[in-house]
């Protein structure tokens, strides 16, 4: 690292494998959690998308955090089924799109999850408070913008944005569903936390991780 404050391609890769490693170890409750309220398979999405990403970036080695994210949301569009996997996969695009540099600043990763909060909104047109992953996105974009313009460091703007999405997805308990495959349920979808909204919880928190042992070697 040239500075502890500006995060590089490293970063990106070992994010990307912390995603990995949440999907997996998470997996079984992530299925849980779908199957309460969707089709018991967002844990195993996660975890069989992630696991190729992982498996493309050895193959292929990007050597950019822009090749980093488009080879990621080029592999998750391919790999998961399901209404997860485009919108991930947009929003690993729009974030990929985000990044102007080598090296991302705070400011810089707070472009990057809205950019990845906007591809998502402009793919699946939720709202937040609708229960779904938007719920976890939203509030820590706001919160990654929050701490940059405080002038906080990359990975102190990155473990904002991660306990705000933990909130958020907590907060999506009581909601009632009106988008995705939990929207059929109405009123039943009450009382139950969102999938894709505890995934994102747990990605944003692979990238705070990595950026805090970024940050610590340099
Ligand atoms: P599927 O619903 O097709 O089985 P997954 O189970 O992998 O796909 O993903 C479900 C998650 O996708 C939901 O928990 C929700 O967070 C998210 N989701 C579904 N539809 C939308 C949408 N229109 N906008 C944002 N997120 C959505
Ligand atoms: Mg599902």
């Amino acid at each position: 690292m040239t500075s502890v404050e500006t995060l590089n391609t490293e970063w990106a890769l070992a994010w990307m494998k912390g995603c990995a490693e949440q999907a997996h170890e998470h997996r079984e409750e992530l299925i849980e959690l779908d199957r309460v309220i969707g089709d018991s398979d967002h844990g195993e999405n996660v975890d069989r998308g992630f696991r190729a990403v992982v498996e493309k970036l050895e193959a292929d080695a990007p050597a950019s955090i822009v090749d980093v994210l488009k080879l990621t949301a080029k592999t998750l569009m391919s790999t998961v089924g399901g209404a997860s996997g485009p919108l991930l996969g947009t929003a690993f695009l729009r974030a990929a799109k985000s990044v102007g540099s080598d090296e991302l600043d705070s400011a810089g990763v707070a472009a990057l999850i809205e950019a990845a909060l906007e591809g998502i909104t402009t793919r699946g047109k939720a709202q937040e408070g609708e229960k779904t992953m938007v719920d976890a996105w939203a509030p820590a974009a706001r919160a990654a913008r929050e701490q940059a313009d405080a002038g906080a460091g990359a990975a102190d703007v990155l473990r904002a944005a991660a306990d705000a999405a933990a909130e958020g997805a907590e907060a999506t308990i009581p909601l009632v569903a009106t988008k995705g495959r939990a929207s059929y349920l109405g009123e039943r979808s009450a009382g139950h936390k969102d999938p894709g909204a505890a995934s994102t919880a747990l990605f944003i928190a692979a990238a705070a991780a990595a950026a805090a042992a970024a940050v610590k070697e340099g």
